[in-house]
């Protein structure tokens, strides 16, 4: 077999024939057609993904490139970032993944650059990662305010962008309408090459995602727009919100020149409010009268029912968390 390199742990490249016998768990080595061979290893590539395996996981493997990582998943590997939806799927009465790839040494995965025309943003980066960099920027803040109250700490500190957006299921994704409303492009890595799709095309598409494409990073262009991000857990820090909505606007003499309003948690997927984007550009930047347009405007969602709150709860409090978003923003525009 034509052994390609993995990595443990302790950043130490190994490959069959390099491999000490005293390790015990099972980790797979690939070849460059993607066949699989098992090899003994007990050195897990992350604290999550220790605990995952000791939870009932099976192998863990750890490419070093994103052709090892497609080929991989071509053979049903699931990829693992933060882990922190991951190893949840026992409390959502979804069986285990039986094998994870873990993306944690694809280092281009880790990059974040931010210059005058784009931020780009890793798939790996963690939220507290996002929140610190991104803060600084206006047009980037209403996203830097999302990564940075999501969760907790804790969870801020592993959970990442891509783990964050992949999931189709996860309807309380903080980033995901901050990113819509930023105009963020999602680069995936696929079988058939690379592809760019904006955000919405990506949500849309997402579902099929576990068959073959991996999230390499997020661009948002740089624009003069200011931004601003306003959530509502039920009960405390750490619950997820019952509902979402992110602004990123361009305010010219007092005037609403241009604007992009995105709703999380409302629907099962996050998605543009542009009906009232339409009602607002134009008028006078108002927080009041935006929540008056808004309320009259909330029937153009079906608000999910779930256990954290009933859809009519979600719509009636949009038009509030409108106005909040419009108020973070008022001194500045
Ligand atoms: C108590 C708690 C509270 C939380 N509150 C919030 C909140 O308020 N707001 C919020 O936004 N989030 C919140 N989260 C985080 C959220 O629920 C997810 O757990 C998190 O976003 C997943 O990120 P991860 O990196 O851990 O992904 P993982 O668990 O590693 O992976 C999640 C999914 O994404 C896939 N995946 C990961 N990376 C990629 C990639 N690069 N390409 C393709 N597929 C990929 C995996 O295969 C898996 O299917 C909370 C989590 C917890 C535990």
């Amino acid at each position: 077999m034509d052994a390609c390199h993995f990595r443990c742990a302790e950043g130490q490249a190994f490959e069959k024939g390099h491999f000490e016998r005293e390790q015990t768990r099972t980790c797979a080595l690939f070849d460059k057609t993607g066949a699989a061979e098992s090899i003994d290893c007990s050195l897990f590539i992350s604290g999550a993904a220790k605990m995952t395996a000791q939870n009932g996981f099976g192998q863990i493997l750890s490419p070093l490139s994103v052709d090892e990582a497609l080929a991989a998943m071509a053979h049903g590997a699931v990829p693992i970032a933060g882990a922190t939806w991951v190893m949840r799927a026992p409390l959502r009465h979804e069986p285990l993944p039986g094998q994870l790839l873990s993306l944690s040494g694809l280092n281009d995965l880790h990059d974040l650059t931010i210059d005058t025309k784009c931020a780009s943003l890793g798939a790996m980066t963690t939220h507290d990662k996002l929140a610190v960099a991104l803060a600084p920027h206006a047009d980037l803040s209403g996203l830097a305010a999302a990564a940075g109250n999501s969760a907790n700490p804790g969870i801020r500190r592993v959970a990442t962008l891509g783990g964050n957006i992949a999931t189709s299921a996860f309807a309380a994704s903080d980033l995901a309408p901050a990113l819509l409303a930023a105009d963020a492009t999602v680069i995936l890595a696929t079988a058939s090459g690379q592809k760019a799709l904006p955000m919405e095309t990506f949500l849309a598409s997402r579902a099929g995602l576990g068959h073959g494409g991996l999230i390499l990073r997020v661009e948002i262009p740089r624009s003069p727009r200011n931004a601003a991000h306003a959530r509502l857990p039920m009960r405390k820090a750490g619950d997820y919100p019952c509902a979402i909505v992110s602004i990123s606007v361009s305010v010219l003499a007092g005037m609403i020149a241009d604007i992009r309003i995105a709703v999380g948690a409302v629907e099962p997927t996050a998605r543009r409010w542009t009906a009232l984007e339409d009602r607002l550009i134009g008028t006078a930047y108002d927080p009041a009268r935006a929540e008056a347009e808004a309320r009259k405007l909330t029937d153009g969602f079906t608000a999910r029912e779930a256990i954290d709150a009933p859809g009519w709860y979600r719509l009636s409090v949009l038009p509030v968390l409108l106005r909040r978003a419009f108020l973070k923003l008022q001194a500045g525009v």
